[in-house]
């Protein structure tokens, strides 16, 4: 700030003003010269020249005037003597210049003025301006210029605007004159523009007595310096210093710049004083030290103050550059902390490390999300928002960092909102269950019903079907078929065994490793927010240590809760109400009870024969041909193969060991082909020969999609091939086996292609599976425990039960331990369940009244000990159905009769001989036909359920109903009782 004012003092060297030609040249040289020359106009030089000889009461004729003129331009030519000479002021003295004893006085606010300088002021006095105007018309520009005094009170270290200055401009006559100090400079007025007067110093002044008030005009004594003695060596030595520290202080402080150069041009010619006076009036020191210099009159002292005020300067030189460079240092570490930052980020990107990089990765989720941003709920959009900062925040190595940088990754990549469009097509849908599956009549029946109920409501959601039945009977295939019919993607995750909590719900994510639990990754595998997923295996639940994994499902489950379903990891709620839930269980006891509360149970009970046959040969045998790349001219398998394959080898309730053995034969007879030379290219040139005519008849865009998927037309298109009859006589004359079946579906299509295909094959045997070399592609049948006896000997019934496996027969045998009087006992083996053991109690009691009523004198029970077995002892069983078939067994050992041929039958009994019903009727009915039952016993109560079955299922069974146990009796012993046959 002082600097600045210092600045803005306009300094010169005196010695320009004394010589004026020198001064014009010196303009063209220093800029702020030019400056003043502008203010000055174009007569600057002829005014300075004319100032050698006016002042203010100068009374010299203009003859006089042009030989002043003169004499100062010999003044300039002998530039150094003037100056010389003129050793009591820095302007040469001029007589005129003498005689201005009395001059108008110039309040200076702010600085003293030295003499040789110039100082522009701001004259508001409309009065005064107009007198220092007329003085320099007539050639009189000089006046006094005096430092103003602070007002008494004020300290004059602190700042306080413009106040001081409004209050001088007021001051007038004797007020003004009290305010100036006495000792001032004699100045030349330079130019005047507007109200900016420009001065020049010439002499000191001191005011003597006021002449006039207004303006204020003053008497002045022109002021000389004390002599002194120029060789004084203190006052040299002074001198030097003073010369040094300037030097020094020039060099240092950017903002004595300006100054350098008058320096080093004009401080050889400097006298002592003078050098005093430029050091005081370059230095920011406050005007009251200035105004100290200005008054001293003592050389030496005068050297003395201005070296104090110039070493002063230095020392605030020297703090400037301290600050300065502190704050370069600072800056210039950031600078280059970004510099390194950004040529680290240039070789990440050369090296493709960019992945990494942090922008990059938010990019990436902000793009992800952008994409979505639409459909995604606000709350989540939120996190993200929050959790990108956070990343930003985060150093890349920190392990948070990770975390979040996965939690982003998951929380971006779910399908928010984004459903795809449910197809509640009943006929639709029809046409893809039967696609996919034979039978099962009642069970597509309840899947469109559901379709039919949501095409009505809209949606499908807030039911959870459960698909219960046998392993292998298609309840996977028919949830993916639900899947395909309502146009939803799917998505399959067994929970048999799950014990951990977390896997359903996710871990917290502050654990190491922590994943969302299986629907959110079900949810980021599938792309939809509304799949359907199915829920494999829910009766097989685990137990969980820490949690319940039953209660955790049914969060997930339960329509009322999974609106809001909350993931450990994902730590915000998502929308599972869209998600259509399908379970599959083998026992629907074995499900949770609240679970079971929410459900819609299908059960799929298991397949007879018969229809078995329609599956192997619709459904497994196509798809498994088509899987080895088998043509269906090429192989054969025979009704009676299947059939005994079936009957044999694959008795089990579902098909999937069924399908395990026709994959069986399929290899077997690929290896056999090959081996004889076959190789099935794929035809590429009859597929879109096909393809081409299907789409040509104009039926539908998507024709070449339906040909590519449905089996059924791939194979018409290879039997297309085969249809010439010349080539199919020869086929079956060259070999001694039947024509492929589905020849004869596409006689009279005609075509070349197929022709030569045909020529290729005719020298293939092709190859047949017939019962009698069944056994050399799937090995000999295995051993069938379910029958061991052709006819049941004494003490031994046939029981059915019903297994996670479906239904069975099992047999139930007893036989005699010992005798003796009042020895009646019973020991029980077979691996028993505590049920079946009471059963087996309760048999013995009800056996002895049975027989006590039928036969009175038998003592069997009293007096013997029973052995009651059931075979295939290494199987757990239990179950609440086999107390009639074990009355029946000890009856039959009691009385020495074996029951009638080929009967089985299942009820419990109470103690006082009542039926109670059973579960299962429909397996245990599948089981009783699959181990050639002709008569079976069932409680009265199932006699409903039996009535349900279809009749290919009922067909050529004697089925009785009953409802004591006696009954039974009189079916199994004697057979003349009143029958019901189906
Ligand atoms: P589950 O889930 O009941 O154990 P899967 O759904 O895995 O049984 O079925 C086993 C195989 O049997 C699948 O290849 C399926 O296509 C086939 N399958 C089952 N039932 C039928 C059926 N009625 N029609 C056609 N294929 C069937």
């Amino acid at each position: 700030m002082l600097r600045a004012a210092a600045a803005a003092a306009a300094i010169f060297p005196a010695r320009f003003a004394a010589a004026p030609a020198v001064a014009a040249a010196e303009e063209l040289r220093s800029p702020l010269l030019r400056v003043i020359g502008t203010l000055r106009g174009g007569r600057g030089s002829v005014l300075l020249g004319r100032r050698a000889r006016f002042c203010s009461n100068s009374s010299a004729s203009d003859s006089e005037a042009a030989a002043a003129e003169a004499k100062a331009e010999d003044a300039t030519a002998a530039e150094g003597e003037a100056d010389s000479k003129a050793s009591s002021a820095i302007v040469p003295t001029s007589t005129n210049i003498d005689d201005c004893l009395s001059v108008i006085a110039l309040p200076l606010p702010h600085r003293p003025l030295f003499p040789g300088f110039y100082m522009p002021i701001y004259v508001k006095d409309q009065k005064l301006l107009q007198v220092l105007i007329e003085n320099r018309k007539r050639s009189a520009p000089y006046a006094g210029a005096f430092l103003v005094k602070d007002e008494e009170g004020t300290d004059p270290n602190i700042v306080t605007g413009s106040d001081s200055e409004k209050s001088i401009d007021d001051l007038k006559g004797k007020d003004l004159l009290k305010r100036l100090h006495e000792v001032g400079t004699l100045v030349q007025i330079t130019s005047i523009q507007g109200d900016q007067v420009v001065l020049l110093g010439h002499r000191r002044l001191r005011i003597t007595e006021m002449v006039e008030e207004d303006p204020l005009t003053v008497k002045v004594d022109h002021l000389k310096e004390n002599p002194y003695n120029k060789d004084d060596d203190v006052m040299k030595a002074t001198s030097f210093e003073v010369i040094s520290t300037l030097r020094e202080v020039l060099r240092t402080s950017s903002l004595w710049k300006d100054h350098v150069q008058t320096y080093q041009q004009h401080i050889g010619d400097f006298n002592y004083q003078r050098l005093a006076d430029f050091g005081a009036a370059i230095s920011g020191a406050n005007k009251l030290h200035c105004q100290e210099v200005l008054e001293e009159l003592d050389v030496y002292r005068r050297l003395k103050l201005t070296l104090e005020l110039i070493k002063k300067e230095m020392e605030i030189s020297k703090l400037q550059q301290a600050i300065a460079k502190a704050i370069e240092e600072k800056i210039s570490g950031d600078q280059r902390r970004y510099l390194l930052n950004e040529q680290l980020k240039a070789i990440k990107k050369e090296l493709g490390l960019e992945t990494d990089d942090k922008t990059a990765l938010s990019a990436k989720f902000k793009e992800r999300i952008e994409l979505k941003k639409d459909k995604c709920p606000p709350h989540v959009l939120q996190v993200i928002e929050e959790e990108l900062t956070k990343l930003q925040l985060l150093e890349a190595s920190s392990s948070e960092f990770s975390v979040t940088r996965n939690y982003l990754d998951w929380l971006t990549v779910l399908p928010w909102g984004n459903y795809s469009d449910e197809n509640f097509d009943v006929h639709h849908a029809q046409k893809i269950l039967d696609e996919d599956h034979y039978g099962l009549s009642d069970v597509k029946e309840r899947i469109l019903e559901f379709i039919a109920v949501g095409k009505l409501r809209g949606t499908s959601q807030g039911k959870i079907i459960c698909l219960s039945g046998p392993p292998g009977v298609g309840k996977t295939s028919i949830g993916r078929s639900i899947a395909r019919a309502l146009n939803r993607q799917f998505y399959r995750f067994s929970v048999g065994g799950l014990a951990d909590v977390a896997e359903i719900k996710g871990h917290r994510r502050t654990y190491v490793g922590a994943m969302p639990g299986k629907m959110v990754q079900c949810l980021k595998s599938v792309g939809t927010a509304n799949p359907l997923v199915l829920i494999d295996e829910i009766d097989k639940l685990g137990k969980g240590h820490s949690g319940d994994p039953a209660s955790a499902l049914l969060e997930l489950l339960d329509p009322e809760q999974n609106v809001n379903f909350l993931d450990h990891y994902l730590d915000v709620p998502i929308d599972l109400s869209k998600v259509l839930f399908v379970c599959t269980a083998n026992v629907i006891e074995m499900i949770p009870n609240p679970l079971l509360d929410r459900m819609e149970i299908i059960a799929i009970a298991g397949y007879i024969t018969d229809e078995k046959m329609h599956i192997a040969r619709d459904y497994l045998e196509k798809n498994t041909r088509q899987a080895c790349g088998i043509k269906p001219q090429q192989v054969e398998v025979t009704d009676a193969a299947l059939l005994a394959l079936i009957e044999n080898y694959c008795r089990e309730a579902g098909v999937r060991n069924l399908q395990k053995q026709i994959e069986k034969i399929y290899r077997k007879i690929a290896l056999q082909l090959v081996r004889q030379g076959v190789s099935n290219e794929p035809d590429q040139e009859s597929l879109s020969v096909t393809v081409s005519e299907e789409s040509s008849s104009g039926d539908s865009t998507t024709a070449k999609d339906e040909i590519l998927k449905d089996p059924a037309v791939e194979d018409a298109s290879v039997a297309n091939n085969v249809t010439n009859p010349a080539s199919e006589e020869a086929n079956e004359v060259n070999l001694t086996t039947e024509a492929p079946k589905e020849d004869s579906t596409s006689k009279g299509n005609k075509d070349t292609d197929g022709a030569a295909e045909d020529a290729a094959d005719k020298a293939i045997e092709k190859v047949v599976v017939d019962s009698s070399n069944l056994g050399d592609f799937v090995g000999k049948p295995v051993f069938q425990a379910e029958r061991i006896y052709e006819q049941t000997p004494v003490g031994v019934v046939m029981g059915l039960a019903w297994t996670a496996m479906g239904g069975s027969t099992l047999y139930i045998e007893t036989t005699k331990v010992e005798e003796g009087e009042g020895k009646g006992a019973l020991v029980l083996t077979g691996q028993l369940g505590d049920v079946m053991k009471e059963s087996a109690q309760i048999a013995h009691t009800v056996g002895r009244a049975v027989l006590l009523e039928k036969e009175p004198d038998n003592q069997f029970f009293a007096n013997w000990k029973l052995h009651l077995h059931v075979p295939a002892g290494s199987t757990p069983k239990d179950g609440p159905s086999a107390g009639c078939t074990m009355i029946t067994s000890m009856l039959s050992l009691a009385m020495g009769k074996p029951v009638k041929k080929d009967l089985a039958m299942t009820g419990e009994v109470t103690l006082t001989g009542r039926i109670l019903p059973i579960g299962g009727v429909k397996e245990k009915t599948i089981a009783a036909r699959r181990s050639a039952i002709k008569t079976l016993i069932f409680p009265a109560a199932n006699k409903r359920d039996f009535d349900e079955l279809a009749s290919n299922v009922k067909e050529g069974l004697e089925v009785h109903f009953v409802d004591t146990y006696g009954e039974i009796y009189d079916l199994a012993f004697q057979s003349d009782a009143g029958t019901e046959t189906s």
